[in-house]
């Protein structure tokens, strides 16, 4: 009766795309998460609740509108927690609500509880109430994701000193927020909070930050953060964090310098969530930080009935590319067929600004020896940008001069993570710059912004000599 075609450990968007996919297919599949909801980090505790926090700050300071009516200028004057958790809890509803109805649509059953391995084929569950129970699954596909790392040396309290889950139930909005960790997470969190007043300083012990994404675009976001007074303290250490008398923090720098705030935000990794999987059970290990290895093209582990898909898989740990990791393993685990996923997919960072980006760095292409020609534009270029009030917002292409190819699509600026999909057509498409010198773009956009890009690419590479 608990037989399954695919057990489906974990409801984040590795898990839940692949229970449909399983389930669409006409298997008979079982979802086992821990949480009261399904959803998985992605919507309670990660992307949805960071991007609708980023959302609500947008539009309460008015951010969008400071261009024009000045530095100043707030819709709201006084910002507090409350107002930020308000549509976050509207938001969180509607995403487990669409989720609970698509799983009912598709016959998919979900069960409450934590799951375990008593061999490879089947798994314990324990209730809530204590009650367990077995189930078994012709595959099993672990979607467990991941979860905040917590050294032993930081006091975290739950209140000043906290990891990302709990930074979203804060009671009040922090004066000074230090943010230990230069991560995606941790500058995305800092750049909210700077658009919130909040003083924000940033600490990492590398002297770079982002150092997967185009140079030219960090130095671009690098500079406005600065210009927002947002204080980088890059290629230092925080040895000692200690919450002082006055109910304030203070972190001691490897330099000897002392930076003191209301609040810490520690956002210095996230470890695989195997560690109460009893993994050797069922013949696997995870490596040291709780993460396991796959084939990347089946996400099968070493375990042949085994999958393993989304962060819990490593690199580049994104809701958006965990949902297709999801897929490919359900389509594999039930003896489908599954393609391989275009070579090229999108990173969208959500900071204020946003970063976007597709392809290849200009870093990557001088490394691989190709001959390259780059084309920008800044938004300020644009009728959209001007209507707009944009003062700042980059968008970079870079082409290959053999064959006038795209190769990479940098964006830093408003709308960077849609723009991007423009870009990123073009890339798997194998599109050249003619594409962008020749095609209409709707106007006012910032999409035009491509146009102007590759005109100046273009001037530079000169006119395609023969045009067949
Ligand atoms: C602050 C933050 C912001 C982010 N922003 C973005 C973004 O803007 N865009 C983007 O694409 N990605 C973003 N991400 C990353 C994104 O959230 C993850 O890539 C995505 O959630 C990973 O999905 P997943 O399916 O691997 O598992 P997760 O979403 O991590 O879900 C795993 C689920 O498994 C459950 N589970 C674990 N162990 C067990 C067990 N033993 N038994 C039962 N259930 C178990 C957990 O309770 C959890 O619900 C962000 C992440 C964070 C933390």
């Amino acid at each position: 009766m608990n037989q399954y075609d695919l057990v489906v450990v974990g409801s984040g968007p590795a898990g839940r795309r692949a229970a449909i996919q399983a389930a669409k297919l006409g298997k008979k599949v079982l979802v086992v998460e821990q949480g009261k909801r399904v959803g998985g980090v992605s919507v309670h505790t990660g992307t949805i609740p960071s991007k609708t926090l980023r959302e609500t700050a947008l539009n309460l300071t008015g951010w969008r509108e400071r261009g024009f009516y000045g530095r100043a200028y707030r819709v709201k004057q006084e910002i507090s927690a409350d107002d930020l958790r308000r549509r976050l809890l509207i938001t969180l509803d509607h995403e487990v609500e669409v989720l609970e109805h698509q799983f009912a649509r598709n016959r998919v059953q979900h069960l409450r509880g934590k799951a375990s391995f008593i061999d490879p084929l089947t798994l314990q569950i324990v209730k809530d109430d204590g009650e367990t129970i077995r189930v078994s699954g012709t595959s099993i596909l672990l979607a467990v994701g991941t979860k905040p790392f917590r050294p032993s040396y930081i006091p975290f309290d739950g209140k000043t000193v906290l990891d990302s889950d709990e930074l979203l139930e804060i009671e009040d909005l922090p004066r000074s927020l230090a943010v230990i960790g230069a991560g995606v997470i941790g500058i995305e969190y800092a750049t909210i909070f700077s658009a919130l007043d909040t003083h924000v300083t940033v600490i990492d012990p590398k002297t770079t930050m982002l150092d997967f994404i185009d140079r030219e675009i960090v130095e671009d976001f690098t500079y406005q953060l600065r210009d927002r007074n947002v204080k980088l303290h890059l290629g230092q250490k925080a040895e000692k964090v200690e919450r002082t008398a006055d109910g304030k923090c203070s972190i001691t720098l490897d330099s000897g310098r002392v930076i003191g705030c209301e609040m810490v935000l520690f956002a210095a990794g996230r470890m695989g969530a195997t560690d109460t999987l009893n993994l050797p059970a069922a013949g696997l290990e995870a490596d040291s930080r709780g993460r396991l290895s796959v084939n990347p093209e089946t996400f099968q582990t070493s375990v042949p009935n085994i999958y393993a898909a989304g962060d819990v898989v490593g690199f580049p740990s994104l809701a958006s590319t965990s949902m297709e990791q999801g897929r490919i393993a359900a389509r594999v685990a039930v003896g489908a067929i599954a393609k391989e996923p275009p070579k090229f997919f999108p990173y969208g960072i959500y900071a204020v600004p946003e970063i976007s980006t597709c392809g290849l760095t200009e870093e990557e292409v001088k490394e691989r020896g190709i001959a390259y020609e780059c084309g920008i534009a800044r938004f300020r270029e644009t009728s959209r940008g001007h209507i707009m009030g944009l003062d700042s917002g980059l968008l970079k292409l870079i082409f290959s001069l053999k064959t006038r190819r795209l190769l990479g699509v940098h964006i830093v600026g408003e709308g960077a993570t849609e723009l991007v999909h423009i870009g990123q057509a073009v890339l798997n498409l194998k599109g050249t710059v003619e594409y962008f010198v020749e095609n209409t773009f709707n106007y006012p956009t910032l999409a035009e912004a491509y146009k102007i890009a590759g005109l100046d690419a273009g001037n530079r590479m000169g006119e395609l000599i023969s045009r067949g």
